[in-house]
């Protein structure tokens, strides 16, 4: 493959693959009733061609700005609509959704050497208490 041609081959923006298959994409009309398999499914829309690429990242091909200015809009908004499902499910954003609710290992052993901390001052109060009271005053009969 030539250089020139290499650089002009559509990448998918999420792994660089150059690979895709074209999927034809439909609006449906919803809640009909039929009593055929499936044939409460009616699509309502031309198929509309999309790229997808092989690890499943969905490319708008070039090809979208024959379409008619409605079924280019409507397309678009359904893309950016699962791009943003997408990106809320990617590893990166679940792992920050979940900080924000439990605590770090460091935090956490941040938190277990305070509780040592305050257990040896109050191990060396008692001991102090012990020591320093006169017998009888202890409680200990
Ligand atoms: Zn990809």
């Amino acid at each position: 493959m030539s250089k020139q041609l290499d650089e002009n081959l559509k990448r998918c923006p999420k792994c660089g693959s150059m690979h895709f298959f074209e999927v034809d994409y439909r609006q449906y009309m919803g809640e009909t009733y039929s009593s055929t398999p499936g044939g409460e499914l009616r699509a309502i829309s031309s198929a509309l061609k999309v790229c997808v690429c092989l690890c499943g990242e969905p490319v708008l091909a070039s090809s979208i700005r024959s379409l008619l200015p409605e079924e280019r809009e409507s397309l678009v908004t359904s893309f950016e609509r699962a791009a943003q499902h997408r990106e809320q499910r990617e590893p990166e954003h679940l792992i920050a959704r979940l900080q924000e609710s439990f605590v770090s290992r460091p935090e956490f052993q941040t938190a277990v050497d305070a509780v040592e901390k305050l257990g040896h001052v109050a191990e060396s109060l008692a001991n102090e208490k012990d020591a320093g009271a006169p017998s009888g005053e202890s409680g200990v009969i």
